[in-house]
């Protein structure tokens, strides 16, 4: 049996949960596999993909901070990975010589909202925080959506030039009219505008789970039922969702998105279906590391 080779790149990799989510999905399809990690900083990236195209890989997750960046190495890119103007996951083809890459975190994040959110999107407007690879995949999933109104807050200026443009062709392509609004991060004030803040950032990732996009000041300004979602899912509750929750504020981690966008990275690897059962399985498998890995770490 040929081996499934797989893995991630990106930097850092310490929090990523994908090898155990693509281990049990390996395991639980009965594949002979392998999905590894490759930490790789910005100058190695295209070195790496040469590497990697030579050694019989199948195909790769692509993380913080390489999915823009790697659009450009790729030989042909799905339409939704042209929209977000952003990739997470490329199939090595012909022996490594042709590189797909797609976009699995668009899906993987709607699947992942509460349907009573996703219901209020068209009278909506929801604060995006941050402007990288999965900032692009979560304006693309509300323009979808048909949310009524997107501000992204946005560190480096320089990203509002390119990320208002994709968001014109997203708009037309699926015949929205949200209405998309940039501004410097360190210009948020009160929040009661928004129905929903989206953490698209690192800040809170493990290990500094100190730290928080937005102050408590800045959240106790959110209406009651506005939704708290950080993409991040280590820790399970970062600090921002911590003290949303003690707002009384409905809050999402990012775990859902991350085996939905997983299993559909699989999907495209193997050209199968992952089988419902297998996903229930490995999300309680996942929960479950989660808080394990939570314990220890006091
Ligand atoms: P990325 O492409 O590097 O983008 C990160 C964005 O956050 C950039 O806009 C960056 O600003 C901004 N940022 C970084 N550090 C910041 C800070 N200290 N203060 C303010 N803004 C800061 O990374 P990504 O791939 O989008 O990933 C971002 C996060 O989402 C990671 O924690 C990742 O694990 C998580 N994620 C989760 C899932 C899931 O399935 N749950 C999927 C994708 C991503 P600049 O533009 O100035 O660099």
């Amino acid at each position: 049996m040929t081996l499934l080779k797989l893995g991630i790149i990106g930097a850092p990799l310490t929090h990523t949960l994908s090898p155990l989510l693509h281990g049990h999905l390996l395991q639980g399809l009965n594949l002979s596999g392998e999905y590894k990690k490759y930490e790789l900083s910005s100058d190695q990236l295209g070195k790496g993909l040469e590497t990697f195209s030579k050694q019989g890989l199948r195909g790769l997750n692509v993380t913080i901070p390489h999915k823009v960046a790697v659009m450009n190495l790729m030989d042909w890119l799905s339409p939704e990975a042209q929209l977000a103007g952003a990739v997470n996951t490329v199939v090595f083809e012909q022996d490594g010589a042709y590189k797909r890459g797609h976009n699995t975190d668009i899906q993987g994040f709607i699947q992942g909202l509460p349907p009573l959110f996703v219901e209020r999107l068209p009278e909506s407007h929801i604060l995006v925080l941050g402007a990288g690879g999965s900032a692009r995949a979560v304006m693309t999933g509300l323009i979808q959506l048909k949310t009524a109104g997107i501000t992204v807050a946005i560190r480096n200026p320089a990203r509002a030039i390119s990320l208002l443009g994709n968001a014109e062709t997203i708009k037309q392509t699926y015949k929205a009219d949200t209405r998309i609004l940039t501004l410097p991060l360190g210009a948020l004030s009160s929040l009661a505008d928004f129905n929903g803040v989206i953490n698209t950032t690192p800040v809170g990732m493990w290990p500094d789970i100190q730290q928080s996009p937005l102050s408590l000041a800045q959240l106790e300004t959110l209406r009651p039922e506005a939704l708290v979602y950080d993409l991040i899912y280590r820790p399970t509750e970062t600090d921002l969702l911590q003290t949303a929750k003690r707002l009384g504020l409905p809050t999402v981690n990012g775990l859902e998105m991350l085996i939905r966008q997983g299993i559909t990275s699989f999907e495209l690897w193997q050209e199968k279906p992952v089988p419902d059962t297998l996903m229930a399985q490995v999300r309680r498998e996942l929960a479950s590391a989660l808080e394990e890995r939570n314990a220890q770490q006091g």
